[in-house]
């Protein structure tokens, strides 16, 4: 179903960038997923593949599973003072502020109860609630510290899964900006950033996939540069005794969040803020949503309920299908 919304995601945004101007596609794999990065105006072939080095090498720093990154490094320093780069540590101050913002929905210290869960493996379990309350001895944002580029972390295992692919995707908007291109989009495995104004002036339309099933529930429409992320319990889950068991957790129980949110959709000036709080709103629910919201005057969001039906926040031009 993914590859079929990929394409069908991929063929929109194509019909909609206007035709007559030289298109400049490059893709990778990266941050588990698909990753495709088009140059409707400015740049070359060169700045395209420039663009896939930067996000594999703020991967490198930046994933909790890789030997070597800067996350994998925190996670062992039994608390001792880490120098990081400068990326890393502005990536995890700013999910720290947005994680309290939405007083802990976001929590970046969840890796011990993700792992429990086993999701990326072929054999995902439920886990016993003993391994879950001790999983969730080493989640606490408030004991990691970053002061400059020395980061400080201290019993708690870190994971930033849930604003990594926003947050790589600014940083390859911005080195595209840097090189002169005028109008791209990137597409972090459904993680959409737009730069600039299409050539043919017409609006950015990026569909919204059906977290019940095949297709979409409609598009958002919206001009200029933009991010949209979608955190959904049907992006990765399995099922054990009828019982659907998705990848967010919510970080007070350790267990996948029931909410009443089927899909979370947020659009924000940024890719960082957009996955972020999609990752929140999924976890804290209507209510709560509109409220946290409220404070974010720059973002809306667009909400699937799990009866199916769509709420949308703040100024969105939203069409059903
Ligand atoms: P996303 O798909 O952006 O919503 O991010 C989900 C990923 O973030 C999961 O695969 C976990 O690695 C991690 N995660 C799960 N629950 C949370 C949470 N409540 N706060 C922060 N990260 C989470
Ligand atoms: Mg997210």
């Amino acid at each position: 179903m993914r590859k079929m919304i990929a394409a069908l995601l991929a063929l929109l945004l194509m019909c909609c960038t206007g035709c007559g101007h030289r298109t400049i596609q490059a893709s990778s794999f990266a941050l588990d997923t698909e990753v495709t990065i088009r140059l409707y105006a400015g740049g070359e072939e060169q700045d395209a593949e420039d663009a896939l080095a930067c996000i594999d090498s703020c991967e490198r720093l930046l994933s909790a599973h890789r030997e070597g990154s800067d996350i994998s490094a925190l996670n062992a320093s039994d608390g001792q003072p880490v120098p990081v780069d400068a990326l890393t540590a502005q990536m995890l101050a700013r999910a720290l502020d947005i994680g309290r913002e939405t007083e802990g929905a976001l929590d970046v210290t969840l890796l011990a109860a993700s792992e429990l869960w086993n999701y990326k493996s072929d054999c995902p379990r439920v886990p016993r609630q003993a391994e879950i309350d001790e999983a969730l001895r080493w989640k606490g944002m408030e004991r990691i510290a970053v002061e400059g580029s020395v980061v400080t972390a201290k019993e708690v295992r870190i994971d930033l899964g849930a604003v990594a692919k926003g947050a790589i995707g600014d940083e390859a908007r911005a080195l595209l900006r840097e090189r002169g291109v005028t109008c791209a989009l990137l597409n972090l495995g459904g993680n959409i950033l737009t730069l600039g104004q299409k050539p043919d002036g017409s609006d950015w339309v990026v569909a919204i996939e059906d977290p019940a099933g095949e297709g979409c529930v409609g598009t958002v429409a919206f001009s200029g540069s933009r991010a949209v992320a979608t955190s959904s319990g049907a992006q990765r889950y399995f099922e054990a005794e009828g019982v659907r068991y998705h990848h967010i957790l919510d970080p007070e129980t350790g267990f996948p969040a029931r909410s009443g949110i089927a899909s979370a959709t947020v659009l924000a000036p940024d890719g960082l803020t957009a996955d972020a709080l999609s990752t929140a709103l999924f976890v804290m629910g209507e209510e709560c949503a509109e409220q946290l919201l409220q404070r974010y005057p720059d973002c809306a969001a667009v909400l699937v309920r799990e009866d199916g039906t769509v709420r949308t926040l703040g100024a969105v031009d939203f069409t059903c299908d």
